[in-house]
């Protein structure tokens, strides 16, 4: 069990930047999120995209706001668990929750602060009829570690920078014995870079292209041994497989999080505005996740929401303690 002060479900901008305001208030903050990196949106959709309305930044880089975050919340030593979507939470006798997530981890806090954003990221799938039973046996739907393709034959789908990406990161590397990347259509979607290195490798013998195709079935004994590709003239082809990695990107829902007892409205969770607070007791919810009037779902906004809601959070903890305002100009960060 990881016991903490705050429980933060998703380590997008706002959960990252309101473990930095709790340790201002000496309080311990978990992270827990679905996807395999930190950063949410920010790292998930748009990394490589310029923000303009961060305060104090003209231009700052998605990518870049989160390493900066990491970097400011470091001091205060923050647990993360990554990739696995928090899925159940309960109330003990002492007033604490226990977040449990998909794979078992259990945490306990007093405080839970919802920073979900859009919601738990689900892999869009190929209709495969299958393919579920293949799960965890072959099929990913992220790439969370590289190495489990160690020379390993690997077929990608998709026409966009991740499904480019990953295929010249395991062919260049000589990480998987063989990559083939197969695509619907002629042209991809990505970046003009990724798209012209891979044709470079596929003249070369690196990776093996199939346009004009799609993933149409899959099959194997235990585990996944083969895929069938079927090529818009063509036909069916037959791939030897160990590994089959749908890129087809994710689609954002509330999951879990909606079944909790929060009082929900169009797909987001109300709050009190005073602090952030959500009709549980204990719970708050802050950056896109939640709704209010005249909310607006901004990374500033944001983080304004995470400042207020840790000082409530802090009232909740410590009941007989006041809390005065210091500027970290006056005290600077004394880290964990
Ligand atoms: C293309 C694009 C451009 C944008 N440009 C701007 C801009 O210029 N300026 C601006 O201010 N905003 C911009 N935004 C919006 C901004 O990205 C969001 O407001 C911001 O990411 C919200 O941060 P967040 O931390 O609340 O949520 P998110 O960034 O959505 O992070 C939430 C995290 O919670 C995780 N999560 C959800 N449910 C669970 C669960 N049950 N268990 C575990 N983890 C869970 C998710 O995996 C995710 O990582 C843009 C958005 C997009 C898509």
């Amino acid at each position: 069990m990881i016991e903490t002060d705050i429980i933060i479900i998703g380590a997008g901008p706002v959960g990252l930047f309101t473990v930095f305001e709790a340790g201002l208030l000496k309080l311990k903050c978990h992270l827990i999120d679905s996807l395999p990196q930190a950063g949410g949106q920010c790292s998930e959709i748009y990394p490589k995209k310029p923000i303009y309305d961060i305060p104090g930044f003209p231009s700052i880089l998605a990518g870049e706001l989160i390493a900066n975050l990491m970097e400011q919340t470091a001091p205060f030593k923050p647990g993360f668990t990554l990739g696995e979507a928090a899925l159940s939470i309960i109330k003990t006798e002492d007033n604490k929750f226990i977040v449990t997530t998909v794979k078992g981890t259990q945490h306990i806090a007093p405080i839970v602060m919802i920073a979900g954003g859009l919601g738990v990221f689900e892999p869009r799938k190929p209709p495969i009829a299958n393919i579920e039973a293949y799960e965890d046996k072959g099929i990913e739907y992220i790439i969370k570690d590289p190495e489990i393709y160690r020379n390993k034959r690997c077929v990608i789908a998709g026409g966009g920078d991740s499904a480019l990406d990953w295929s010249i990161y395991l062919a260049e590397r000589k990480i998987a014995k063989e990559v083939i990347l197969v695509h619907r259509s002629s042209s991809f979607r990505g970046h003009l870079d990724s798209v012209q290195k891979v044709i470079d490798m596929t003249e070369s013998g690196a990776i093996r292209l199939i346009t004009e195709a799609e993933v149409t079935g899959i099959g194997g004994a235990d585990s996944l041994e083969f895929v069938t590709v079927t090529h818009q003239k063509d036909g069916e082809i037959k791939v030897n497989a160990d590994h089959f990695i749908p890129l087809f990107g994710l689609k954002p829902s509330l999951g879990p999080i909606a079944q909790w007892g929060l009082e929900i409205e169009k797909n987001a969770i109300k709050v009190n505005t005073l602090d952030y607070s959500t009709n549980i007791p204990g719970i708050y919810a802050i950056g896109d996740v939640n709704t209010y009037e005249n909310k607006l779902k901004l990374i500033l906004c944001g983080f304004h929401e995470g400042t207020l809601a840790v000082q409530s959070a802090f009232a909740h903890i410590h009941p007989e303690k006041k809390n005065v305002l210091k500027y970290t100009t006056v005290n600077g960060i004394q880290g964990f």
